[in-house]
């Protein structure tokens, strides 16, 4: 990783004004994977590219998710970029605070944050076939870009609940992703909608603080056991002085996060340990048999996302909270009204429902050759791509943390690098052969599509009994990979340019006559 050192505690966020009219590769968002790509476009000696980013700092949806309780529950020793261990992390598991505050030291030192600009919105990118760039419409001026790199995440639209009269609401209301921290709850009736991953740290955190607090719960989560502990000293000594001593903890824990490969993918049976261990996280927090047999999920395993904790039981178990399970019916404008007729007044409102996953907001704003929309192309049969990264119709799009890269039992910053190491081989490709664009053939994505779809025949999440945010309204999982991680990485270890358009004609401003060739076959 290059490093330089700045004197400037903060990350500096440049005037959107000073947005370049062209630039090689324009990167949209500055969480781990905006950051990620811009650190190794640098170390690869580009420096012909801009990040923007709608928001203030880097971080993504570790600067947007700052609701009490908010963590990750991936080891910290891996959920952190290869390339800039961390020898300071406090915990096993990282807190929503360490993990901004990681992102923003790494942006930092290794230099790159002078090519950032915060407070930019992309409002529609269409690639422009003459030319053979995407030009970009910003909230802050027009951008043309030879390469578009989108690293906007798969969990960054808050998604608001359907429910009638919910806009009506005259309390206070907001999302956990967007948590309201103006507003005291202290001794205030509060509602929750959802009991998953936020809604499960959100809630042991209020629940000693509110006077009441109603839990919504429509679909019971699988909960184990968090073993979360703050590192000894010596660890941290080793982290910071032994060599490899971090790198072999890291290692530890990312082949112990592959072992579940298989229980999730071919027989979910291996993961009856995991259920053993979460029925025993109930029975030692709750004794009421009703509440017990209220949080106790009616699917297999794996199927949605496995929580963990070892605080929500306890809370739901307090005095002054409530685990509902008759349904929303209506919402007024002070309380909850429930299927079964009963209203429940409070004055606060928490949606923690969840983000558009299977339908990325920013693909709306994407069009391709044809002058349709990636969404428009997705409505269709639901997201598909190649490899998770580029798409047939939209040449130099590249998606971090596109269709079916998204994982339940390891940690997204190792896709993303694999990603990231994968588009710089395409570019790296595209300046040696003279190519101006590549997309993948339809062939290539559809073979590549079909065989994601028949691993998911056998997944647990297909097979588990539940409906979850994996799945599209088709009910196919275009969101989560079917393999282990390494397989991952290996397939995306080189750009494999046979399975592309590639186009090498010159720009219309340019002098080589068009010769577009189809290269290979998938
Ligand atoms: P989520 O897991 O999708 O949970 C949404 C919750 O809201 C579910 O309980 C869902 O019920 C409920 N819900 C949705 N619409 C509803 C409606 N109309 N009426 C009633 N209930 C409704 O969302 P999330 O908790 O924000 O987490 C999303 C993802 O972010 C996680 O899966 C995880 O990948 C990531 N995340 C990770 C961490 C971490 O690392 N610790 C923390 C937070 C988030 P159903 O189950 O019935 O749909």
């Amino acid at each position: 990783m290059t490093t330089r050192t700045s004197s400037d505690p903060r990350p500096s966020a440049t005037p959107p004004e000073h947005l370049p009219e062209r630039v090689r590769v324009l990167v949209v968002g500055a969480g781990f994977a905006g950051l990620g790509m811009a650190i190794k476009l640098e170390e690869a000696g580009r420096t012909d590219f801009l990040v923007v980013d709608k928001g203030d700092s880097v971080g993504g949806t570790w600067r947007d998710n700052t609701y009490p309780g908010a963590a990750c529950d991936v080891p910290s020793q891996l959920y952190s970029f290869s390339f800039a261990p961390n020898p300071s992390w406090s915990r096993s598991f990282s807190p929503q605070p360490e993990i901004h505050a990681y992102l923003q030291d790494v942006a930092r030192r290794s230099g790159v944050l002078d090519r950032f600009r915060f407070g930019v919105t992309v409002e529609d990118a269409t690639w422009d076939e003459g030319d053979q760039v995407w030009t970009v419409v910003t909230s802050a001026g027009t951008v043309t870009a030879a390469v578009l790199v989108t690293g906007s995440g798969g969990l960054s639209e808050p998604k608001n609940p359907d429910i009638e009269g919910i806009d009506g609401f005259t309390g206070e209301i907001f999302h956990t992703a967007r948590w309201n921290h103006d507003v005291d709850l202290t001794g205030k009736r509060v509602a929750i909608v959802g009991t998953g991953a936020s809604a499960i740290q959100v809630i042991p955190e209020i629940a000693t603080k509110v006077a009441h607090l109603d839990v919504y719960q429509r679909t019971a989560p699988w909960v184990m056991p968090r073993h979360d502990r703050a590192y000894t000293a010596i660890e941290r000594l080793g982290f910071r002085f032994v060599p490899f001593f971090q790198k072999a903890y890291r290692t530890g824990i990312y082949w112990g996060r592959e072992t579940y490969v298989p229980g999730f993918v071919r027989q979910p049976k291996i993961l009856t340990p995991a259920k053993t261990m979460a029925e025993g996280n109930i029975r030692k927090a709750i004794s009421d048999p009703e509440l017990a047999a209220k949080v106790t999920p009616d699917f297999q395993i794996g199927c949605k996302r496995i929580l963990i904790s070892n605080t929500y039981y306890p809370a739901l178990a307090q005095d002054n909270v409530e685990v509902i399970t008759d349904g929303i019916a209506e919402i007024t404008p002070t309380g909850v009204v429930t299927r079964d007729g009963a209203t429940r007044e409070v004055d606060c409102l928490i949606v923690a429902t969840g983000f558009f996953t299977t339908d990325q907001p920013i693909a709306h704003h994407i069009k391709g050759r044809d002058g349709r929309t990636l969404g428009d192309v997705w409505a269709e049969n639901g997201m598909a791509s190649y490899k998770g990264t580029t798409a047939a119709g939209f040449p130099n799009l590249f998606q971090i943390v596109g269709a079916n890269t998204g994982l339940g039992h390891s940690s997204m910053v190792f896709m993303i690098e694999s990603q990231i190491t994968y588009i710089l081989s395409a570019l790296q490709q595209m300046d040696a052969g003279g190519i101006t664009a590549v997309e993948p053939t339809a062939a290539a994505q559809a073979a590549w599509n079909e065989d994601m779809q028949r691993r998911m025949r056998r997944a647990v999440w297909s097979t588990g009994g539940c409906a979850s945010w994996y799945l599209d309204e088709h009910g196919r999982n275009t969101t989560l990979w079917p393999r282990t991680t390494f397989a991952f990485r290996n397939l995306l270890r080189t750009f494999d340019i046979e399975k592309y358009v590639v186009n090498t004609q010159s720009t219309s401003s340019g002098t080589t006559a068009p010769t577009k060739e189809k290269a290979g076959a998938a």
